[in-house]
């Protein structure tokens, strides 16, 4: 191969290397992704709402926790915070010494007719704080059981749980004039849901 063809294909190859970013990696203990579906099951088919803690490594998110907020009000489509009891649970997430919060997590819950959207509302855009997470676990009555797998493809974790139909993604806010939330990839052990 020439000289001149070589220095093209690197060239080309330094190109695609800089245009991929490294993909954001959320890693959820079993029991962290457990907790969500219950609280989201508990309270279908109104919105379940809550915080994510952990630390951040590099690229990836270490979740040691998650919580759901129970003093909210809901509805099917929407759920708003108190702010009161907001502010104690932030003073309390901010006086764990190792870990922090790293984001929040939400439902869009759904009928059985209805698709089973985990993508993040124009709403969702917006009240995200940068440089945070946000979990989306869509959810719908389920046709019939299915086992839960990952796809590596859409980022997305699907299975049944209970009488549910869920779909899991996660989200990063990488700035506060972001317009889009980037798609984070999922790590958990899934076998055991
Ligand atoms: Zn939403």
């Amino acid at each position: 191969m020439s000289t001149s063809k070589l220095e093209k294909r690197k060239r080309s190859k330094r190109r695609k290397i800089q245009k991929s970013k490294p993909s954001l990696e959320v890693h959820f203990p079993p029991n962290g992704i457990i907790s969500m579906l219950i609280a989201v099951a508990e309270v279908y088919p109104k919105e379940a709402f809550g915080t994510v803690y952990g630390k951040r490594v590099g690229d990836r998110f270490l979740v040691k926790g998650v919580v759901p907020y129970q003093l909210v009000n809901r509805t099917r489509s929407s759920v708003e915070r108190d702010d009161k009891h907001f502010a104690v649970m932030n003073r309390i997430l901010c006086s764990l010494e190792r870990y922090k919060q790293v984001g929040l997590w939400h439902s869009h819950p759904y009928g059985q007719s209805q698709k089973c959207n985990a993508t993040p509302s124009q709403l969702d855009i917006e009240t995200t704080d940068s440089e945070s997470l946000e979990i989306i676990i869509a959810l719908r009555p389920a046709k019939k059981k299915t086992r839960w797998h990952y796809s590596t493809w859409s980022k997305t974790l699907t299975g049944t749980f209970d009488k549910y139909y869920v779909r899991i993604r996660a989200f990063y806010k990488p700035h506060e004039n972001a317009q889009r939330l980037r798609r984070c990839e999922i790590s958990t052990d899934y076998q055991g849901l």
